[in-house]
């Protein structure tokens, strides 16, 4: 399946057997996503704050 990156809007493809947690990449900008919610076609993603960085909580 294929979901619109939230940076660029350029498509990213998701395998269809990824599950919550999992980072999806952005062949575009780069930009990391993890999948939040997944309900069969319909995926949300958040931005994947990058690892070493502390937001404090
Ligand atoms: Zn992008």
């Amino acid at each position: 399946m294929k979901i619109e990156c939230k940076d660029c809007g350029a498509e990213m493809k998701v395998p269809n057997d990824s599950v919550v947690g999992e980072i999806v990449t952005c062949p575009d900008c780069g930009a990391d996503f993890e999948i939040t919610s997944k309900v069969e076609e319909k995926i949300e993603l958040k931005p994947a704050e990058s690892v070493g960085e502390d937001w404090g909580q």
